[in-house]
């Protein structure tokens, strides 16, 4: 299910224009407008799902899909020798767009810190 106001849900429908990586059933992934390494890449599920605090047994098959997708990404990418996922949640996490969604940064040595 979508919800009408929500940014990724739109570029999911086409109704805003992306870079698409990667698409099945469950999962959309496209590059970010704002790359933060080589390859910045957003993993989405098609399931409006606002962030990891809503993650449950009802929707955690996404969750699974999304990191199935990584996997194949980071593949396909070239990343054989690494890569970081990040997910942001809620505003003390810093997440900016409401929809689930993994980063995967690479094709850079990223520092050892995690903040
Ligand atoms: P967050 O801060 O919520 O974890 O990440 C949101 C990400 O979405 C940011 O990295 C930002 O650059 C990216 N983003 C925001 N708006 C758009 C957009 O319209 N298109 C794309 N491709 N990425 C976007
Ligand atoms: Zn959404």
């Amino acid at each position: 299910m979508r919800d009408q106001d929500c940014l990724f849900c739109k570029i999911i429908a086409g109704e805003i224009p992306s870079t698409k990586v990667y698409e099945d059933e469950w999962v959309y992934a496209f590059r970010d407008i704002n790359p933060q390494a080589p390859v910045h890449v957003l993993v989405v599920p098609k399931e409006h799902i606002c962030c990891t605090d809503a993650v449950d047994g009802s929707n955690s098959q996404y969750v699974a899909k999304c990191f199935e997708a990584v996997a194949k990404i980071a593949k396909a990418e070239g990343l054989e020798n690494g890569y970081r996922v990040i997910n942001n949640c809620g505003a003390d996490g810093g997440q900016t767009v409401m929809h689930l969604h993994f980063h995967i940064l690479g094709g850079v040595k990223l520092g050892e810190k995690m903040i």
